[in-house]
């Protein structure tokens, strides 16, 4: 399909809450950039990532409905952003496969979510293994050019590189194009209130949607060091929301004085906060939204897959 415009795509796996890093790390660069004229913007719900994870008919239905509803709240536009789910497009999982036959078994047992998985898990599912088969099929399906992600994902994007070059060269054919991560220095890793990278699997997040309350917990809870000059990880998480130059003068301040720094903290991130949890909670009272939004999408998406995959299945030689 032609256009003039560069390609983006990103998505969050539906599998608990959404907290700060996500959207530090990832979800707030998609806002400017899909206002952006720049950019045609595809937005995604990994469902069939997260269906490694979530097994729960119920669950799964709750945890997507919210996901879409946290992606408005933060402000993304309708009229801006192809929202889809990746299970309403087949095309994602036929080219996971299509790329499962040029890849090797040693290549993806260097990921480093496969090695992670290893190390917790002695049984990890076939899906667990092959993810970045299907990520880099939901990121070259759509001819994206850059993908905006957490230092995390880094690796994921190399792979999908990797993959599309690969195709390239087994069928003589520049099939696909190579994605480029767009990842923000300053956010890179979020570190979580222990001071490891934050993430749903370690228990150590704050939620993007958290009240008043558990935001307060949850900065009481902050890793401190006082052998350092400064509370660390509170200044990291506190660097989310307010410049160097006002936290400069506000730690030099309140120096060793961590309870108050918290108290700080916890003031700035509810001001940061509390509009997108109202948000959210306004949404949630449109019935209907997410039905028509998804259908939308799907349409577009849909479009731009199939005629993806007709070019596809001709460079492999089963259709012409
Ligand atoms: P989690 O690790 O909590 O399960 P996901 O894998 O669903 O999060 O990540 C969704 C997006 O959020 C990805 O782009 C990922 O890189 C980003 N992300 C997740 N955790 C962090 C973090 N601590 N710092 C920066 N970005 C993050």
């Amino acid at each position: 399909m032609s256009t003039s415009k560069q390609i983006l795509l990103s998505a969050i796996k539906p599998t608990g809450e959404i907290h700060i890093g996500n959207y530090f790390g990832a979800m707030r660069q998609w806002i400017n950039l899909c206002k952006s004229k720049e950019y045609k913007a595809y937005i995604m719900v990994a469902d069939y990532h997260a269906l490694n994870f979530v097994h729960n008919a119920d669950e799964m239905h709750d945890l997507i409905q919210e996901l879409i509803f946290t992606y408005l709240a933060i402000g993304l536009d309708r009229d801006d952003v192809v929202f889809f789910k990746q299970s309403d497009i087949s095309e994602h999982t036929e080219l996971a496969w299509i790329f499962d036959t040029i890849t090797t078994m040693p290549y993806l047992e260097r990921a480093h979510a496969f090695k992670d998985a290893r190390t917790k898990d002695e049984t990890i599912s076939v899906g667990t293994f092959n993810y970045p088969m299907l990520m880099a099929a939901d990121i070259l399906l759509y001819d994206t050019n850059i993908v905006p992600v957490g230092e995390d994902q880094k690796q994921h994007i190399e792979i999908a590189r990797d993959t599309a070059q690969k195709f390239n060269h087994i069928y003589k054919d520049d099939v696909f194009i190579l994605p480029e991560a767009y990842i923000m220095p300053s956010v890179a890793t979020v570190p979580g209130i222990d001071g490891k990278k934050m993430s749903k699997s370690y228990g150590n997040t704050i939620p993007l949607l958290a009240s008043r309350e558990m935001i307060e917990r949850s900065v009481m809870r902050i890793v401190t060091d006082s052998s350092a000059q400064r509370p660390e990880t509170v200044y990291a998480i506190h660097s989310l929301v307010r410049s160097e130059n006002e936290l400069e003068k506000i730690y030099e301040e309140h120096k060793g004085e961590y309870k108050i720094l918290k108290e700080i903290l916890l003031e700035d991130l509810d001001a940061y906060l509390s509009p997108i949890r109202k948000r959210y909670e306004e949404l949630k009272k449109e019935p209907g939204i997410i039905e028509e939004l998804l259908e939308r999408g799907r349409g577009e998406a849909s479009l731009r897959a199939k005629e993806k995959m007709n070019r596809i299945k001709c460079a492999i030689g089963v259709s012409s």
